[in-house]
């Protein structure tokens, strides 16, 4: 029988290089619990980037992509299919937006925002051709694309990838002050891509007033606001969209209603569960306008497996409330831990909404002491990863219960007792 270490040989072997893994080989999921090669069992703490909040292998997910593969799986967009219409109207109606455009993966839906913008730039705001700019933030991850990369501040993400695609702008992230320089500055921003909580970079949480800002701001100068809700979207954040803010959205289970809504809202991972790739972008009519026949596509964006497990994916986060678990289960987290951290050395700071949380680890960004604490809290049941060094980010599944949670809160304050 083959162990972990014949895996990891196998990828090390055969596969690219491009990532950094814990040395975990899995091979069962189920809910909260993943279960590697050799039978050990595991919370999962990351939730493949918040792509899983339904839980692994979600039963109702899992038979909806079982029945229609044995109907039909792909037409192509060259013809119609039963299931296209029914996805689209489900997803724009429970975000509230006119219309929707169906990818794939999260880079190609960022791709599919930033045409849009280019082009209702050219179209609507008569910006002169190919003098479209789009602001961004200092910080960024919306993925790995050669036009996205372009406007990384990780220069691993970067370099050696040039030449760059240009039309961008970068601002510090949560400033306010700057974005409204940038803005007046030049004319010809059409777009505003930001994230609503900064993910990658280390779960950083804006001031409670930005969104509401950045909204303002983007209404005054007509530049269409663009929020990449890929990690934080799909109730992660204890709202179905964390641009919902503080709506009253998790009462009425999280059908949107939020006072202030982006222009263009990027979905993808729990839009399909981790069970498919599903991404989108939904927009109202006189933005998604400017997308006519021919001008943007997908093989297989859009297509029958795809439209029906984004629709029982959105339903379990509506009919489980795994909005309203997030916001309380994520208080519940944050507070254990921030107890903890009022007499630790080693851990400096707690922070997040929902459960999409981070801890921040009181060492060097280029030491390895988060690692070797991941792999401590893996020895004993829990799987996370660091992102940016020190910062070790905490995702599980939104399906976890607080007992589950106690469980795993106990396990991460047992480890870092042992690395003070
Ligand atoms: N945008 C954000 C905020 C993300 O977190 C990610 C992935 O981590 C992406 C975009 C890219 O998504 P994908 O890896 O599916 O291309």
């Amino acid at each position: 029988m083959r162990t972990s270490k014949d895996y990891i040989n196998l990828e090390a072997q055969y596969g690219a290089h491009n990532y950094h893994p814990l040395p975990v080989v899995l091979s069962h999921g189920k809910g909260v619990f993943v279960w590697d090669v050799e039978g050990k069992c595991y919370f999962d703490f990351l939730s493949a980037y918040s792509a899983v909040n339904q839980g692994h292998c979600h039963p109702r997910i899992v038979k909806a992509l079982q029945e229609q593969s044995t109907k039909l799986t792909l037409t192509s967009r060259a013809f119609h299919n039963d299931q296209l219409g029914v996805f689209e109207r489900y997803v724009s109606q429970t975000f509230g937006y006119d219309k929707l455009l169906p990818m794939n993966t999260g880079a190609e839906a960022v791709e599919t925002a930033i045409k849009i913008a280019r082009k209702w730039g050219y179209e609507k705001k008569k910006v002169a051709h190919g003098k479209a700019k789009i602001v961004v933030c200092d910080q960024n991850f919306h993925g790995r694309t050669t036009t996205i990369i372009s406007f990384s501040s990780d220069p691993v993400a970067s370099e050696g990838y040039a030449p760059y695609t240009e039309g961008f702008i970068s601002v510090p992230y949560n400033n306010i002050d700057e974005l409204s320089k940038v803005f007046s500055s030049d004319p010809n921003i059409v777009g505003f891509l930001v994230e609503p909580i900064q993910g990658e970079a280390g779960v950083v949480v804006p001031d409670s007033d930005y969104l509401d800002q950045v909204h303002r701001l983007c209404k005054q100068h007509n530049i269409l606001w663009m929020a990449d809700e890929i990690q934080t979207g799909i109730a992660r954040t204890g709202h179905l969209l964390a641009t919902c803010g503080d709506c009253t959205c998790i009462e009425r289970h999280c059908e949107a209603t939020p006072q202030f809504r982006p222009d263009i809202v990027i979905l993808g991972k729990a839009l399909g569960a981790g069970v498919f790739p599903v991404s989108a972008v939904l927009a109202n009519d006189d933005v998604m306008d400017v997308i006519t026949p021919g001008t943007h596509g997908s093989t297989f964006g859009g297509n029958p497996i795809a439209s029906v497990v984004a629709i029982e994916a959105l339903k379990v986060v509506k009919e489980e409330k795994l909005a309203l678990k997030a916001d309380h289960l994520g208080r519940f987290f944050r507070e254990a831990l921030e107890n903890y951290a009022e007499n630790s050395n080693i851990l400096s700071k707690v922070r997040g909404k929902g459960l999409l949380n981070a801890i921040v680890i009181n060492d060097t960004p280029d030491s390895d002491t988060a690692w070797q604490i991941c792999m401590a809290f893996a020895d004993k049941g829990l799987l996370a990863k660091p992102t940016h060094g020190n910062i070790i980010r905490f995702a599980p599944p939104l399906v976890i219960t607080q007992e589950q949670l106690q469980q795993c809160i106990e396990i991460i304050i047992t480890v870092l007792s042992e690395f003070e």
